[in-house]
């Protein structure tokens, strides 16, 4: 019989080739994403469906359930080891509840729904949209409700898909806190004074680069073990051990676009760089949930970035770097302007919640079968009235703006919301510990990103959120810390 320590070299060798080809995946990825051309897309899509293929084939291997089933058998296994079992026993009783079949038939509907979803963005045109989210919706249901079978989950179908993202986490937590945040951002919203439309202010794309460098450096970015680069909608991967890339985007008339997008994926970048690679071979270096990754990109895009510490000490790199710079009370009102707007992602820190709580609702009465998708662009329409008292001009500023429901990520959006509220949480534990605005004035990150290391990033997911929380902060009431935070801007 095989003892333990050959059981888990062998559970190591596995997770390894399996990151390795999912890191190979994410480099196809990121150069599709920054500098393929474009003849060379039918060549991607084919690697792309053989990386798919191969990398489903190693984690639904029958060899590595039954050495899973070995390990979970023994009583000799570390602490570590036996968190790394738990937790990949868990990951595998999902995969393969979903047959070959289902998973074929679910990636086929999600490439004709993100046909009909970027065909109805360009002609207005929502019907074909909504007759390939039907069928979506159907598989979607269908797939959470086998993984449901599987696991002995008993909750609504919805909480099955939020653990796709935040494992432990049910509608009914979210909607509780959801009911709380919702009238404080509300107040607030109503409190402020509605200010106009920040005039238009060019800069080359090449000068918004060298100041996206620099801030990304300055605030702990590593370019040893990273990139940084240009892309439509900006985004952070991990390609290797060592080698997380990030990118950003450069607006012709809004350089402060890139410096909170920068910003925004630094936060997922040095969060990625910081994880022990050691974890890899144990399959745990990774966030324990996207929430926490969120959070780790808000708290230096909002709880840091939108500081008036931090804006007084940006007109130092904005100077440098960019022709024409603001006032300091100029720039304060523009990186703090709030306003109510139809897209989530142009939103500001107090209307962007609002955003995530319609979806919420939304997305919940999708999956139960409360809400028919044909009266879907209504609903959002009369949600978004209610939330933010606007009307949407079009569909495409309203329900088709979002990628996520066309792409098959049902249960993501309130990981945002996670994530802004834990990050407003850090903000107020590490001002007890550090002096953070001291710090941020002069520029001096190192040590809040170590105070990151240390508590949060090297970590992995070695302990499941709730108790790193516990461990890093203490307990909180995250919602009234994000609402603090707000209220001092
Ligand atoms: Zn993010």
């Amino acid at each position: 019989m095989a003892t333990t320590a050959e059981l888990w070299e062998r559970f190591e060798r596995a997770n390894r080739e399996i990151a390795t080809w999912g890191w190979l995946q994410a480099l196809a990825g990121w150069d599709q994403q920054t500098g393929m051309p474009p003849g060379a897309a039918g060549d991607r899509q084919e690697q792309e469906a053989a990386l798919t293929r191969l990398l489903h084939e190693r984690t639904t291997d029958p060899a590595l359930g039954e050495l899973l089933v070995a390990l979970e058998g023994r009583d000799d296994p570390t602490e570590l080891q036996r968190v790394a079992i738990e937790q990949a026993t868990w990951g595998w009783r999902r995969s393969v509840a979903v047959d070959a079949g289902l998973a074929e038939r679910l990636a086929r509907v999600r490439s004709e729904t993100m046909t009909a979803w970027l065909g109805a963005r360009q002609t207005g045109d929502h019907g074909p949209w909504l007759a390939a989210m039907e069928g979506q919706l159907a598989l979607v249901r269908e797939r959470a409700s086998a993984i449901a079978a599987a696991t002995g989950h008993d909750g609504p179908l919805y909480d099955v898909l939020l653990e796709d993202y935040d494992r432990g986490v049910r509608s009914a937590d979210l909607t509780a806190l959801f009911d709380r945040l919702v009238p404080g951002l509300r107040g607030i919203l109503d409190a402020v004074e509605p200010s106009p439309e920040p005039e238009a202010w060019a800069e080359s794309a090449d000068a918004q680069r060298a100041l996206c460098e620099e801030l990304s450096r300055a605030v702990g970015f590593d370019f040893s073990i990273g990139r940084l680069d240009r892309s439509e909608h900006p985004f952070t991967t991990r390609c290797g051990l060592r080698d997380v890339r990030i990118t950003t985007r450069f607006l012709p008339d809004d350089p402060l676009g890139a410096v909170f997008a920068t910003l925004h994926e630094a936060g997922h970048g040095m969060y990625e760089q910081g994880m022990a690679p050691s974890l890899a071979g144990a399959g745990l270096m990774h966030a324990p949930s996207t929430g926490l990754h969120e959070s780790q990109s808000r708290f230096w895009e909002n709880a840091i970035g939108r500081s008036p510490a931090f804006v007084r000490w940006l007109r130092g790199p904005l100077s440098r770097h960019l022709a024409a710079v603001p006032d300091a009370e100029a720039l304060w009102t523009r990186v703090n302007r709030v306003a109510r707007t139809p897209i989530r992602v142009e939103a500001d820190q107090v209307t962007y919640n609002l955003h995530i709580a319609l979806r919420f609702q939304l997305e919940q009465a999708l999956i139960s079968g409360e809400l028919a998708v044909a009266d879907l662009p209504a609903a959002w329409d009369d949600a978004m009235e209610r939330t933010l008292g606007l009307r949407p001009a079009d569909a495409a500023t309203g329900v088709l703006q979002d990628i996520h429901w066309s792409f098959q990520l049902f249960g993501y959006f309130p990981s945002y919301t996670l994530g802004n509220v834990w990050a407003a949480s850090f903000l107020l534990h590490l001002e007890t510990e550090l002096p953070v605005d001291e710090l941020v004035g002069a520029g001096d990150f190192a040590p809040i990103l170590g105070w990151f290391r240390e508590h949060v990033h090297q970590r992995g997911a070695t302990v499941r959120v709730d108790r790193l929380l516990k461990d890093a902060i203490g307990e909180r009431d995250h919602v009234a810390d994000l609402l603090t935070v707000l209220g001092r801007s």
